[in-house]
This record gives C-alpha cells, structure tokens and sequence, in this order.
C-alpha cells in the first residue's frame, strides 16, 4: 500500500479552521499601518529635510548625507515604537525572488541602538552567490545594495525592510529593480515632451501598473507527498480528472472555505503593509485563485506584487496551504498568469489611455494609443523575450493562454476609429477648417462609453483607458517586461516627437503635423493588430503570412535581446549597457537549463524509484490471478492483456529515462550556455517529458489505486 500518499490524505481529516481575526472592519484605519514612506515622512522630518527628499523622489535625483541621517533616524524611531529590532535592505536579485540581510539596530559595542543615514543608503551585503552573469566573478564577490526612495519603507515581521537596487561594484545592475526605474524615467521624459505639444503644464508622466495574480492553492501535506510539486513547483506526471474545468463551475464560483480564510488573512496583512489589495475570485481551473490590487505607480506596484508573493506563502503556511505561483502546475487545466495592466498618468491626473469627451484632449489619447501600438509592432519580439521563464513555455500557447505570438487587441470601436482616421487623413484640411470634425476624432468618446468588448485570447488588449499584457507569467517578476515596454514606448514616443517637430520647422500646422505621424503609424503597424480568436489555428497560420514570430520556447524567444536593435535601444536610453544585456541572457539561460535539469531528474527519479516498481508489484499480482485463473481453467485473457500492457508501458518508460540521461550526459558537455540550452529544450524537454509522462499516466489508470503513489490530481486539485 501507498502510505506517504495516504498518510498524506488521512491528514486532510485532521484540519481544523484557522482563526482569522480583522483588527477592525474599518480597513483605512490600518491600512499601510507598517509603511514608513511619503506620508510618515511628512509626518516626522523637519518640513525642509522632507521638501528636499520629496523633491529629490520626483526628479530621480540623489538625496545627500544629511538628509538621509535624518530619514534614518526617523525611520528607526518610528520602527523601534512598533518593535523592531533589525533592519534590511530588501531587494530584487536576479534569482527572481527577493533577497535580505538583516542586521541588528542595536549596536553591543554602544550600547545603544542605531541607524545611520549610510546605513540606510547603502549596504555591501556578502553577496557571491547571486547570479552575475559572469559580470562579477566570485573572488570579487563585491556588489551592493543602494535605497530607493521612490518605494516606502516597510515593517516585515520585526525587521525595518528598505526597497533597494542591488548593483555589482563596478557598477553593473545585478537586478530587476534597477533597470525598471530606468526605463520608467525613459518613458516620464519622452511621455512628458509629448504631452507638452499639448499642454505645457504636464512636468511629469507617471506608469502604472495593476497586476492580476493568478494562483493555485494546494493542501500541505498532499504537496509534500509530491516530490516533483516539491522540486519543480509543477507536477510532472498525473492523469486528467475525470472532473475538470469542463464545467466551468469553479470560476467565480463560491471560495472553499478553507482558501476563503487565507484569503482573508493573507489580504489584513496586505493591507497593513499597504499592499491596495482589492479583488478576489475563483479562477477558471479547479483550486485556482486570483487576487488584484488597485493600480500604483509602475515601481511600488511591483514591489508590492513581489511582497505579497512573499506574504501569501507565509499566510499559507499558517493554514497548512501550499501557494502555487507556476504557470503550469498541473496538465489539463488552465495555467496561470499575472496579468499586468498598465496606463500613463500625467502629474495633472490625466490617464493618456482615457478617451475624453474634448476632442482636443483626444488626439493626445490618440498619440499615446497609436504610438503604443506601434512601439509593440516595432519591438514584438523583444516584448516576446520578455516574458519568457520556463514555466510560461508551458502555457504560451497551450490553447487556454495568450498565444506566443505577439499582436494587438483594441476593439471594434477602436478599429473603427483608426480605420477612419486612416482614410480621412487623405482629405485636406485647410486652415479654419474643425480638424477634429473632419477627422471623425471628435466621436471617440460617445463610441468608447459602450466600448465593453474584451479579448481573453489576446496577449496584449486595450481595455478602454489602459492596455492588459496578458502573456506575463504568474511566477514571473513584472520588472522585466514592465522595463521593456515602458522602454520600447518611451523610445517611440521620442522618434514621434522628432518627426512632429521636423514638420513643424518646415512649416506645418502642430495639430496637422500629429496626425500626418499617427496615420502614417497606423499603416506601419497594421500587422500587428488581430481581433479574432488568438487560440485558433487560423491564427497561426495568420500570423506567419503576416511575418509575425511564434517563439514557442525561452531559449530562442531571448535572442530578441542581443539583436543590434535591442542593444541599441538598451544603450540609447542608459536602461543596459551591452554587457549587461548579454549578463542578463547568460544567467537566463543557464536559469532554463537548470530548470529543466531539475524536472529531467525528478522525472527520472519518479518513474524509476516510484511508478515502475508500483507497475511491477502490480504486474506480479496479476500474474498469480492470471495463473490461478488458468489453474481454474476460467478464461484469462483479460488479465493477461493488462500484464501486457503495463509491460509495454514499463518498457517505454525505462528505455526513455535511460535515452534521456544519456542525452543529459551528451549535453553537458557542451560550452556553449545558448546551444546547451537549446540541446535542454528540444533533446531532453521536448522529446522526452511527454512520451515518459503520457506512459506513467496510463498506468496510472491500470495499477489499483490501493498502490499508487503519488496523490492523484483529484486529490489535490478539489480541497477539501
Ligand atoms: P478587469 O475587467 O480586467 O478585471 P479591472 O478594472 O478590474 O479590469 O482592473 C484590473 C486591474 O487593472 C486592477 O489591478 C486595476 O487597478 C488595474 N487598472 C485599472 N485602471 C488602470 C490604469 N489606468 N492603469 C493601470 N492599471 C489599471
Ligand atoms: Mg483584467
């Protein structure tokens, strides 16, 4: 008998309801109680010292040593009343992840406690073991970490937690973060030009995201008694359900009690660290959660998102629950992912995706809409690269996510109005005339009102006043593609602000000079846009007439970043230096081949260790009845079939775990990191994982279910 798998469900018996207690119904009045940021600055700096951050936060500039002595010493004051007895500087590596290093504010030596403004500043943590991508080699092991201001202070636990870039010692970015807060001054500096065609009150333009988490929630014990959910956040073998979305009951269905509580705690301690956590859902797989907070501004809103991960697995704990934050835990099902909404706000409070009801105002929505549009024509590929992680191969595409192919979704509406703005862009307009009349621009606002159409099959729509990329990946950290398309638009905008200017030095109209550009950008990126069923076949075949890539794997979809484009754009707008850029690739790949290392062991460890002896056991039962049966002289023929076919099954499975280990062997010897991680993906990934699973899944449904040992995807996936 199985019994880590039964033990494992036995326990299911013995859970009992986690006390969840809300300090107060009334959410504001705790509500970012554990934030030290703008506002409790405000509150406790000498009225000059918090002019000078505050101004130094909005214009990206460095804050000096005398006022970052009296940020810190009011930021330990304020975390000594609330306990605190370290502090860290808290960052982003490139591991994905976050990482810390806590260091006690009570200095022994003193004896008193204490936090320099240098302190706060800058760090130097030990940090050889985080990935450089050869940018720094260990015996060097310098990097460090440098604060954020942008992103507040927060209280985790006991410790004071400062959002922080990590940087290499030469000054190399070694994160996430850092090249995210460049790409979000790109995309301010050219928004802003831009906007100044229009209104020269606009001094800054600020991104936002709102990102959709998508989750799986399993029992503890169920996923400790699954080693490859253990070892590779995914399960790499299982049979389908006979119950599985089919009938689409669970989305937006009643919450199972138990995930309603965790949901409930994981969201008060969201709250107190001022995460505007909002909306929660079932999603459309069985045991598949959502949970979205309000939108912020791009670099807080991602800090959050990558605290929240962090929070939810801890919650979970707590009520024995085991968060799943891979794309594709479980076959069959939908995967998941975490869509990112994002819009441009401009420091007058203007969304630049918000159609207005002033015809004026809309040709600024217009020019930020259709250079978007064309910003993802011109870079789909790298936009492609940058959401590739090993999980997302596993749901780009797979028939329930957006597509691997990058396109454009803008509604009917929309359509309608650029195809107009298309065509009547050949009448003349003479001076006098009512442009926006003419144009048809003036009518956007009454068609936008009933603009209700969404796309789910779209990797990247226009959702009425923002755009939703849909491909990013659940697990993924929203930094990468967040650092790619505000950088891709940031430059667009740029090339259409010198174009207009060009016109307007010989001669032409402002107004006609932007929509001469926005017509021409409409015929150069029609190819891009796609309003049908991204799931469908014909789209495939679609898009490759229209000469639009389908990268199917992480592998050759990071290509996109090494091409002289992508170098070029990297290095116009100070986001990545070519080396850096070529670092980044490097520790990508070699994070692709150990993943798939990690899965083509387990895979191997699982089938030899644990299916094939189950097989056999089994095989050997079926002997003894086939032979009694014969003995007996009653017909065994259907016994002997199964023996046969279990035979058949436990062939396949050793002949190709053994090819795939050989295959491994073959591979690893190669240098190459590009090449070898090709080698994983298509002479061990590809070729193998299915043709061993789909053997081991048929098993599954031939040995008792009294000796099986992994839980069953019934079990884990409907919590009891
Ligand atoms: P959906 O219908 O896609 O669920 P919602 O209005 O619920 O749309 O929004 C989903 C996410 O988009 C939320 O996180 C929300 O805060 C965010 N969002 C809404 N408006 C904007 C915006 N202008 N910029 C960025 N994100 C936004
Ligand atoms: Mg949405």
């Amino acid at each position: 008998m199985a019994t880590l798998r039964f033990e494992a469900l036995k326990k299911l018996d013995e859970r009992v309801k986690v006390h969840v207690e809300i300090p107060t119904p009334n959410i504001s009045q705790f509500f970012g109680e554990n934030v030290f940021g703008i506002e409790q600055m405000r509150a406790t700096l000498a009225p000059a010292v918090f002019k000078k951050v505050s101004n130094a936060i909005k214009n990206h500039e460095k804050i000096d040593e005398a006022t970052a002595d009296a940020v810190a010493s009011a930021a330990k004051s304020w975390a000594l009343a609330k306990g605190a007895t370290h502090f860290t500087h808290w960052f982003q590596p490139l591991t994905g992840g976050t990482a810390e290093k806590h260091d006690s504010f009570f200095d022994a030596l003193a004896g008193i406690e204490r936090f320099k403004g240098s302190e706060l500043v800058q760090q130097e943590p030990d940090a050889s073991s985080f990935p450089s991508g050869g940018i720094r080699s260990t015996f060097e092991a310098r990097g460090y970490t440098a604060w954020d201001p942008t992103s507040p202070m927060f209280l985790y636990g006991r410790t004071l937690s400062i959002p922080t870039v990590f940087v290499s010692y030469t000054g190399e970015t070694l994160d996430a973060k850092s090249p995210l807060l460049k790409a979000l001054k790109a995309v301010d500096t050219a928004a802003t030009q831009v906007c100044q065609l229009f209104d020269k009150d606009i001094q800054h333009v600020v991104a936002s995201l709102g990102s959709e988490q998508e989750y799986f929630v399993v029992d503890k014990s169920l996923y400790m008694a699954r080693p490859d959910l253990v070892m590779a956040g995914r399960s790499v073998f299982g049979h389908s359900p006979a119950r599985g979305q089919q009938l689409e009951d669970h989305y937006f269905g009643t919450i199972p009690s138990r995930v309603y509580d965790f949901m409930r705690e994981f969201e008060i301690e969201c709250w107190k660290l001022g995460i505007p956590v909002r909306t929660r859902h079932n999603e459309v797989a069985p045991s598949q959660f959502e949970v979205a907070p309000l939108f912020e501004e791009v670099n807080v809103a991602n800090d959050h998102n990558q605290l929240m991960l962090d929070v939810m697995s801890r919650v979970g704990e707590k009520h024995s629950l085991k968060i799943l934050f891979h794309e594709k835990p479980f076959a069959g099902v939908n995967g998941s992912g975490k869509h990112n909404n994002w819009s441009l706000i401009t420091d007058t409070g203007v969304n630049l995706y918000a159609p207005s009801s002033s015809a004026r105002d809309n040709l600024l929505f217009l020019t930020f809409f259709i250079t978007t549009i064309k910003a993802v024509h011109e870079h789909a590929d790298l936009l492609r690269a940058s959401i590739a992680t090993p999980g997302n191969d596993f749901r780009l595409g797979a028939n329930e996510a957006p597509p691997a192919i990058v396109s454009v979704f803008i509604g009917a509406q929309m359509t309608a109005v650029l195809d107009e703005l298309e065509k009547k862009g050949n009448v003349k307009i003479e001076k006098g005339d009512n442009m926006y009349m003419k144009l048809g621009i003036d009518q956007i606002p009454e068609i936008i009102l009933d603009a209700t159409d969404r796309n789910r099959t779209s990797p990247f729509a226009f959702t009425g006043n923002k755009f939703e990329f849909r491909a990013v990946g659940s697990s993924d950290n929203c930094a990468t593609p967040m650092t790619v398309l505000n950088l891709i638009v940031a430059d667009q905008l740029l090339l259409f602000y010198e174009e207009v200017s060009n016109m307007i030095d010989k001669g032409e109209e402002k107004r006609i000079a932007i929509v001469n550009v926005l017509r021409k950008y409409i015929k150069e990126s029609k190819n891009i846009r796609f309003e049908g069923d991204g799931y469908s076949e014909e789209w495939v075949k679609e898009a490759e007439k229209r000469k639009l890539n389908n990268i199917k794997n992480m592998p050759r979809a990071l290509d996109a970043y090494l091409t002289k484009k992508s170098v070029e754009l990297f290095e116009k707008h100070a986001v990545l230096s070519h080396k850096e850029v070529e670092a980044r690739n490097e520790i990508r790949l070699e994070g692709y081949i150990k993943r798939v290392q990690i899965e083509a062991r387990v895979i191997g460890d699982l089938a030899m260790n644990h299916i094939v002896p189950t097989a056999i056991n089994y095989q050997s039962k079926l002997i003894n009845n086939a032979n009694g049966l014969k003995g007996l002289g009653v017909d065994n023929k259907n016994v002997v079939q199964t023996i046969k076919e279990i035979s058949e099954h436990i062939d396949t499975i050793k002949q190709n775990v053994r090819a795939m280990i050989e295959e491994r062997k073959r591979i690893n010897k190669m240098t190459d990191t590009h090449k070898r991680a090709i080698a994983y993906c298509d002479d061990v990934k590809e070729k193998y994982f299915e043709m061993i699973r789909e053997a081991v899944d048929d098993l599954e449904l031939l040995v008792d279910d009294e000796d099986w040992p992994l839980v069953k995807y019934r079990e884990m996936l409907f919590l009891r």
